[in-house]
């Protein structure tokens, strides 16, 4: 039986190991942490979730589709679109294909301008007819020079394209790849946006059980410190645990990608990194307005979005405009089962990781929403922050064609990890199902 070792439980190693242990191998998964998932676990304390960061699943990711039981996962669904927010203003920009409701109070907003709507459309109908390995192929630029191009307004860029897609890509400068937006576009417009109804870390668990009833073993509490040999296909590898080592025919490291430079010396490994922080608060009283929709940061100006917006690449000082988080988010609207009955739990992102202590964060976020709420008195408890340095690698135009394969290291020496696709959940998963197969077919 090909015994294979698997350094790293987050969305690709426990992918993969699901993936070999049913085609019949020896499966051994090595996790330095005392839980499974990497990036995606959860926190479950005095009746709330906190999840490892403010993170979001599409339904319509692929891999996505394929790995889980969306059923089990019992997912707790976002309205789509946003509420683009500053002081004293609210207004929402729904999705008009799903939200009809929304959409009314769509053509009303002011946040964006009727062409960019029908832009939207446009964009939605050619994205449609694009398969995802067409949208990572040819050439590559921003997205923000990409959106200028296509017309959108500086209005909507700034109101809307900032926030929201700085959310996703944890850059508000719009320097990532366009080829990232179109993705996440696509996935939007063709799904919905879920948490489970127990947390992020619930799809982590799914993976796990899932490979454990394929017969792999999973052991926590155990890093996975070098790995020596297996230079030719079929040469046997010697893996350090420590002061212990173990062989095998074949070792993955799914590992996140500073650790899986390290340990294969591969230096297409990208290891940039994307960081945020995200607080989490309760209080009291009746939900705010926003409901199941994001509440997007709009910054403090009027008047910002007047202007043709920056060069394509160039970084604007945008991030450094806005005062209080990029989004928050009522996360107990949308899946109960996150916070006790009587309270309501928001989640609160701030770009970057910074250094300021919890407390002054909670009163950014309190200021910000008394801001947008002046009707309201809300009364904000911080109950846990998330820092996390390396949420996402660094996204910049081009890097998809400089990442390296599942087979870079060589030999009996893989790699899984969404560095080997993009930078999302999708892509760990669909990463380790390619390493799966290629352990597969390299060694049987
Ligand atoms: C705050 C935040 C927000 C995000 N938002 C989204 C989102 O909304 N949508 C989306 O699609 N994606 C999002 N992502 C990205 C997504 O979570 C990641 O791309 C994905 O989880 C990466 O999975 P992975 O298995 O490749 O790596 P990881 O999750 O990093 O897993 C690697 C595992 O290897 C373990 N390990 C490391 N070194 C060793 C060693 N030497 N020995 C043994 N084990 C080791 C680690 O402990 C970890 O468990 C977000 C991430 C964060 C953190």
């Amino acid at each position: 039986m090909t015994e294979v070792v698997v350094a790293g439980a987050g969305l690709a190693g426990l992918t993969a190991a699901r993936h070999l242990a049913d085609a019949g191998a020896d499966v051994r998964v090595y996790e330095r942490h005392g839980e499974v998932g990497g990036r995606v676990r959860s926190v479950r304390r005095n009746g709330y979730v906190f999840d490892r960061g403010f993170q979001v699943l599409f339904t319509a990711y692929p891999a996505a589709r394929r790995e889980l039981d969306y059923d089990a996962l019992d997912l707790r669904y976002f309205k789509p679109g946003g509420v683009v927010a500053r002081p004293g203003h609210r207004a929402t920009l729904a999705d008009p294909f799903r939200d009809f409701s929304g959409a009314v109070e769509s053509l009303f907003n002011r946040d964006v301008t009727t062409l960019d709507k029908l832009k939207i459309l446009q964009l939605r109908r050619e994205l449609a007819g694009k398969s995802d390995a067409e949208i990572f192929a040819g050439p590559d630029r921003t997205t923000r020079g990409y959106l200028r191009d296509r017309g959108f307004s500086a209005k909507f860029v700034e109101n809307f394209a900032e926030p929201f897609y700085g959310g996703i890509t944890l850059d508000r400068s719009l320097s990532t790849s366009k080829k990232a937006f179109e993705f996440s576009f696509k996935m939007l417009s063709t799904g919905h946006i879920a948490v489970p109804a127990r947390g992020m870390g619930a799809i982590s668990e799914q993976l796990a059980e899932s490979a454990r009833d394929a017969g792999a073993q999973i052991v926590t509490d155990e890093t996975v410190t070098g790995i020596e040999g297996g230079e030719r296909v079929r040469d046997e590898v010697a893996v350090e645990l420590g002061r212990e080592t173990t062989t095998a025919d074949a070792v993955l490291v799914a590992t996140d990608p500073k650790q899986a430079r390290d340990l294969t010396g591969v230096e297409s490994i990208p290891t940039e990194a994307k960081g945020c922080v995200t607080q989490y608060l309760a209080f009291d009283g009746p939900e705010l307005d926003a409901g199941k929709r994001i509440l997007l940061n709009a910054g403090a100006s009027e008047s910002a979005g007047d202007d043709e917006g920056a060069d394509d690449g160039t970084k604007t000082d945008s991030d450094d405009r806005i005062d209080g988080p990029n989004q928050v988010v009522q996360l107990s609207s949308v899946a109960p089962e996150y916070a006790p009955d009587d309270r309501t739990l928001l989640s609160a992102t701030f770009l970057g990781v910074p250094d300021d202590p919890d407390e002054d964060l909670a009163v950014q976020t309190a200021r910000t929403l008394d801001s947008w709420y002046p009707e309201r008195k809300i009364s904000l408890e911080p109950v846990h922050t998330s820092r996390v340095e390396f949420a996402q690698f660094d996204q910049s135009p081009g890097v998809y064609d400089r990442l390296p394969g599942v087979r870079a290291p060589g030999g009996s020496v893989f790699l899984a990890g969404e560095y080997t696709e993009a930078s999302s959940l999708n892509a760990a998963m669909q990463s380790g199902r390619k390493a799966a197969r290629a352990i597969l077919a390299d060694l049987q």
